[in-house]
């Protein structure tokens, strides 16, 4: 694979970029519309009266990179995904960014911590966890699978199980995993994406504890339905909101993220822009379409002017992330 360096190095920056993009969106699309006069078309702080991001600075990545970042790290110092580096990875986010107090910490991620402090087991802290952060976090376990869409599944199902054991939860990591191991191939298409996502949201499904939920197989091929529909950009992302949704349900998350990534023909930063418009949850909506769009593309296209950004940020500086994209490379082409 010719680009495979630039591809990894474009996954971590969409995904960063998608994140910090979303970060300042609201809850319902007409609400981020109003409070922005339109489309959001840069880094903006989160607003004074915004839920979560309430006083955050332009161009803050979220819990999604950052944890994204920090299993990345833990998978390069342990040579591969397996459940004690993502134990230590995620307690490790968790304490570093005073998890206990944090608003940041989704509600699986917490019970699953919490149980892993308790001292229970690993194979069954995340028994109930269905929520979106399995599939936010995993974008590095597609990243070291290029071409390999079925490591790519069997490696995010390792990467849910503390947290996020359930298969409505290991259906939407595993979608995401494999969009981006294709995604990373020289000649990847739109379709063999969204594909790859429609295979690991069946096979994941079949994993894990049994649960309650929506399929993300049926909610992908949804809002893609939609994403390809006739009417304007703002209509269909209305649709996408009312029909697949926004919210931590990860059916929906995984959905419109698949749908962002098609409306935007795979590039990482109108992905971002449709994502933030879609609000709801949409600094992961934003970062799981970039990180595929960031994957398929290449860091050549997101603009230097947004990767400087990014850099200068205190948060994302901790990760290094140029370093991290080295040593993803270095074990994807060791396989
Ligand atoms: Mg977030």
């Amino acid at each position: 694979m010719k680009r495979l360096k630039e591809k990894i190095l474009g996954g971590l920056y969409g995904q960063a970029l998608g994140d910090a993009w979303g970060m300042p969106a609201y809850f319902d699309p007409d609400q981020t519309w109003d409070a922005y006069g339109g489309w959001i078309e840069g880094f903006l702080p989160g607003p004074d009266d915004h839920e979560v991001h309430q006083g955050l600075p332009a161009g803050r990545i979220t819990d999604d990179s950052e944890q994204a970042f920090s299993l990345a790290r833990a998978y390069i110092a342990h040579g591969g995904v397996t459940l004690e580096a993502t134990v230590e990875a995620i307690v490790d986010w968790y304490d570093r960014t005073g998890g206990d107090t944090s608003k940041y910490v989704g509600p699986s991620t917490r019970r699953g911590v919490q149980a892993l402090k308790r001292g229970e087991d690993p194979h069954t802290t995340g028994r109930m966890g269905d929520t979106n952060g399995a599939a936010m976090r995993v974008s590095p376990v597609g990243l070291l699978h290029p071409g390999d869409p079925m490591g790519a599944i069997e490696d995010a199902v390792i990467s849910c199980i503390p947290t996020h054991g359930t298969n409505v939860a290991i259906s939407g990591a595993c979608a995401v995993a494999a969009a981006i191991a294709v995604a990373l191939m020289d000649d990847a298409t739109i379709d063999a994406v969204v594909a790859a996502g429609l295979l690991g949201a069946e096979l994941g499904r079949q994993r894990g504890n049994p649960w309650l939920g929506a399929s993300v197989t049926r909610r992908i091929e949804m809002a893609v339905s939609i994403a390809r529909s006739s009417s304007d950009a703002r209509a269909r992302l209305r649709s996408m909101y009312d029909i697949v949704g926004t919210s931590l349900a990860m059916p929906e998350t995984v959905g419109s993220a698949f749908g962002v990534f098609v409306m935007a023909d795979g590039d990482p930063q109108q992905a971002a822009i449709y994502a933030a418009n879609l609000s709801g949850d949409a600094d992961t909506v934003g970062a799981i379409a970039c990180a595929i769009a960031g994957a398929y593309s290449g860091i050549e296209a997101i603009p230097q002017a947004i990767i400087d950004t990014l850099n200068q940020d205190e948060i994302m500086a901790q990760y290094d992330v140029p370093a991290l994209a080295e040593g993803i490379y270095a074990q994807a082409v060791k396989r």
